[in-house]
């Protein structure tokens, strides 16, 4: 926020100095004001972002290199949301939902995961949403169910995820749980530690958080209470504001 911020004052002061024209007073929420259309007018880099973002989904849709993964998908699940997204949430991989509508986080745990965007004062298009496997992890015939991706699998499809991060340049990362700790990281650890706290990808500060399914399956409120708690800290970091009717808030 300080830099962009900076450049446009620069920017302000020189046009003032060579317009001859007399200086003026601004209060800081024009200022801010000024800051956020700026954000939202940088049109040529969304949609280059965009286009780059369309070229790496377009290798994903045909990608083979888990040949098992390839034959058992109905299609690849790339990844959903706004191109130039400040906030990035990770997840582990598609599950049967994921894979039949094309999209992260449209089943059960995806419902929980929009609440608790939604309850951030976001919206899914306002944010990015992927996970460390484009395919969803096979499973025998008739077996109901997901399965956690292999180490062999994720490494095979980590590289389109960084990828996917390098154009976002988002502010903040969130990862959803273990898989997302170990993809990202490339250690596994135990959640109850690390959650809760910052960790860094490549100097992006990385929230660790649990996985929606986690809480779906530990009713506790006290876990959900965690999981808000973390999200307050992302909006903290994010420098919006948080209300009243948010801090007292339990998932
Ligand atoms: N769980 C995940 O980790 N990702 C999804 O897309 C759905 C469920």
């Amino acid at each position: 926020m300080v830099q962009p911020a900076l450049s446009l004052v620069l920017e302000a002061l020189k046009e003032i100095r060579e317009s001859q024209e007399k200086t003026f007073r601004v209060s800081r929420a024009t200022l801010n004001r000024l800051v956020e259309s700026r954000r939202h007018q940088n049109v040529p880099d969304i949609a280059a972002r965009a286009a780059s973002l369309g070229r790496v989904r377009d290798r994903v849709c045909v990608c083979t290199k888990c040949p098992h993964l390839a034959r058992s998908r109905t299609q690849t699940v790339f990844g959903v949301g706004n191109p130039d997204a400040e906030l990035m949430f990770i997840g582990e991989a598609p599950g049967a939902d994921e894979d039949a509508r094309g999209e992260p986080f449209v089943g059960r745990a995806g419902q929980l995961l929009t609440r608790i965007i939604e309850t951030m004062g976001l919206t899914r298009d306002e944010v990015y949403i992927a996970n460390i496997l484009k395919c969803r992890p096979d499973m025998p015939k008739g077996t109901p169910g997901n399965r956690p991706p292999t180490p062999q699998e994720m490494q095979t499809c980590i590289g389109y995820l960084i990828e996917q991060i390098e154009i976002i340049q988002p502010r903040v990362m969130v990862a959803l749980g273990a898989t997302a700790v170990e993809g990202l990281l490339g250690a596994r650890g135990i959640m109850r530690e690390l959650r809760g706290k910052w960790h860094s990808y490549h100097d992006t500060p990385l929230m660790i958080t649990y996985h929606p399914s986690y809480l779906l399956r530990n009713q506790s409120p006290g876990e959900k209470r965690k999981v808000w708690e973390d999200m307050m800290a992302v909006l903290e970091e994010l420098d919006r504001p948080i209300s009243e009717k948010q801090r007292n808030y339990f998932l």
